[in-house]
């Protein structure tokens, strides 16, 4: 048939997040190394991010080009070039983010109709490309950032409101219908479950959009999650595609180094660095890209490294400071004296900025994960065979928490408890104590004991797996092929004048 060599074109539109642009870049690079011509949309400042890997990409003669567009961030009251929830140096910045990115529409939309791609991969935080795709004709496909869990996890406390039948915040209660027991308090679940807020229109729509969508892709691999994944087919009954772990794909030195965006280190001293280090010593800790501490838990952090006695990579990370402040006072919160004795006695290694984290946890040094439990860093953690250290604060991460403690039993929890908002300031969130971290840290990174090495084990194994996932025949190999393989035939039968989906768009309530 002809569409079978028509070359197939993919528009992508990632959001202005890294937890959300880094995967979608990923991706969007897997379908162009598939043979498929791919486009990203992207504004002047997020296309800096990643411009080198699509460079890479094309000097490899993959067809891979960048949509690029003026971010009216003056328009909105924001510095220029503040473009990425990462960049917003205050709460209230960014929520100025989301009237910018809405005045961006009607060009993204005149993007679509002009280049007509074959299909569109929309991140879910654009609940509107499901009405345009469905106008055109273009099958969407829905890009969450998240795991099945989540999903799996949602849609049972909507159905069965188990938070409902507890005495307290933290009485814990199991989540029905699930494949595994997995236990939360109410005090782990985002605002939104429990009722109704400022976002729960937006949230209804996101969902109303990927139920109107051709599918839905993960970037996670089949045998991480296998029952979840089968729940979210079956059960919840969505078509879904996992590509992942997407940064397994990557292989290339510089790839793993510019990841996401250009480091604030060196990739070499920080590789020398390692090298110098036994196996398995040294702990990563970095808890994504925007959380945000109270001083107050910077040092009870600081304190519980020092005692644990192992050595270290820690990113401090989003330091709040004003974009056009002429005060440029370092706000990264270490206590006094404490960067000066890390140097002194090599004990390890303090990042601010953006860290090189797939290098990173890479590394044979590396022997822990202190994270915050986002779906990425849980992917990278799971490729690199680490025992996490798991602190989970906001969005899916406590749901995220529970794959990692209850179900594949390859982290120690350090016992946060309080889920908050995300852009708020840390007054919602209790500070954990240094004699927590330090357990917690000790217990991950134990190399001895019983229930150290069995955790080992399992890490071990997960990587072992999501690398098979990735490699010729494996699950998530095979479902790239599926899916450019969909698209293929969602065309053809559009052409003759069959639906492969049900292209009704539906508006609930
Ligand atoms: N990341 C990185 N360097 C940093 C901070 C984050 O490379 O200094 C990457 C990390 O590897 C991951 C993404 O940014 O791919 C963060 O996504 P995640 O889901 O873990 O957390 P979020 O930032 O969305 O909370």
């Amino acid at each position: 048939m002809d569409s079978e060599n028509h070359q197939l074109h993919v528009m992508f539109l990632p959001y202005i997040a890294p937890g959300h642009m880094v995967p979608m870049v990923d991706m969007a690079r897997l379908f162009a190394a598939n043979g498929v011509r791919v486009t990203i949309i992207t504004t002047t400042m997020n296309a800096l991010r990643f411009q080198n890997a699509i460079d890479r990409d094309s000097r490899l003669g993959r067809e891979i080009f960048l949509d690029i567009l003026r971010f009216p961030a003056l328009e909105a009251g924001l510095p220029e070039g503040c473009e990425n929830l990462i960049s917003t140096p205050t709460p209230e910045m960014s929520m100025k983010l989301f009237p910018a990115l809405k005045l961006l529409r009607p060009e993204i939309e005149n993007l679509f109709r002009e280049r007509s791609p074959d299909c569109i991969v929309s991140d879910n935080l654009f609940p509107w490309t499901a009405k345009v795709s469905w106008e055109l004709g273009i099958p969407r496909l829905a890009f969450t950032g998240s795991g099945f869990i989540n999903d799996c996890i949602s849609h049972s406390l909507e159905l069965h409101h188990p938070h409902e039948n507890v005495e307290s915040e933290m009485e814990s209660f199991i989540v029905p219908g699930l494949p595994d027991e997995i236990k939360l308090t109410r005090s782990q679940l985002p605002d939104i479950v429990k009722k109704k807020t400022g976002f729960s229109a937006m949230f209804e729509e996101l969902k109303e959009a990927e139920r109107n969508s051709f599918g839905v892709l993960f970037n996670s691999f089949y045998e991480l999650e296998p029952a979840y994944s089968d729940y979210f087919r079956e059960v919840i009954g969505r078509k879904a595609w996992h590509l992942g772990p997407l940064s397994l794909y990557y292989r290339d030195i510089e790839d793993k180094a510019e990841r996401g965006d250009k480091s604030c280190v060196s990739k070499h001293s920080c590789l020398s660095w390692l090298d110098s280090r036994k196996p398995n010593s040294v702990l990563y800790i970095c808890f994504g890209s925007l959380t945000r501490f109270s001083k107050a838990q910077i040092i009870e952090i600081a304190a519980a490294i020092t005692e644990s006695g192992h050595s270290f990579i820690w990113v401090v990370g989003k330091i709040l400071k004003m974009m056009n402040d002429n005060d440029q006072q370092d706000e990264s919160w270490l206590p006094e004296g404490f960067e000066n004795e890390v140097r002194r006695n090599d004990r390890g290694l303090i990042i601010k900025g953006w860290a090189p984290q797939v290098l990173i946890l890479e590394h044979q040094a590396i022997g822990g994960f202190l994270t915050h439990c986002g779906w990425n860093s849980i992917l990278e953690g799971v490729s690199a065979c680490v025992p996490m250290v798991t602190w989970p604060l906001f969005a899916d991460q406590f749901y995220n928490e529970k794959l990692v403690t209850q179900v594949l039993k390859f982290g120690v929890p350090v016992g946060n408890d309080v889920w908050k908002i995300w852009a708020t300031e840390e007054s919602r969130s209790p500070v954990i104590s240094r004699e927590k971290i330090r357990r917690a840290i000790c217990a991950a990174m134990d190399e001895d004991g019983e229930d150290g090495v069995e955790m080992r084990k399992r890490a071990n194994h997960l990587g072992e797996l999501a690398r098979k996932a990735v490699e010729e025949g494996g699950s998530s190999y095979n479902d790239i092929k599926a899916l450019i393989q969909d698209i293929r035939l969602y065309k053809w039968n559009n052409n003759i004048g069959l639906q492969s989906y049900d292209t009704k768009f539906v508006t609930h309530g």
